[in-house]
């Protein structure tokens, strides 16, 4: 079922990460240390080596893929919303290599930063829930019409 709701800006931070520092994970330090629970994401840069996953759907696991050499970062995008109380970022990623080849997928934890300058956005209203999802397997937004 197709689910929305209205949301407002609220407050943009925007900077750069740290050399070496854990991708997914400093993202979420940031989005944990504004109290972002709604929000919207977006980085470009480069990567030492990179885990992005693929959602298998037959299977419902993800399988992950580990590269590791040196990738730009041709886009981040993705959302904040609450996993089990906390705050969650989900986000996909498509890197780039020498030959100006891409790869894409689910952001994983283990891609290591060689730089990165990233934009976060945070929403009011009321935070979006992830929640486990028996169509997909997946844990999914719900009940968005209900407040
Ligand atoms: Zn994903």
């Amino acid at each position: 079922m197709t689910e929305f709701r209205l949301v407002e800006s609220k407050e943009i931070v925007m900077g750069k990460l740290g050399h070496g520092c854990d991708l997914l994970e400093e993202l979420t330090n940031i989005t944990t240390e504004r109290c972002v629970k709604l929000g919207r994401i977006e980085a470009i840069g480069a990567v030492q080596k990179a885990r992005i996953g693929f959602y298998n759907q037959k299977t419902r696991i993800y399988q992950y893929y580990s590269f590791d050499y040196p990738l730009e970062i041709t886009k981040l995008s993705g959302n904040i919303s609450l996993k089990d109380g906390k705050p969650f970022v989900h986000a996909h990623i498509i890197l780039s290599d020498e030959s100006g080849k891409s790869f894409g997928g689910h952001l994983a934890s283990g891609t290591v930063v060689f730089a990165c300058e990233f934009m976060l956005e945070a929403f009011d209203g009321p935070a979006f829930n992830r929640c486990f999802d028996e169509d997909t397997g997946l844990p999914l937004w719900s009940k968005l019409m209900d407040s």
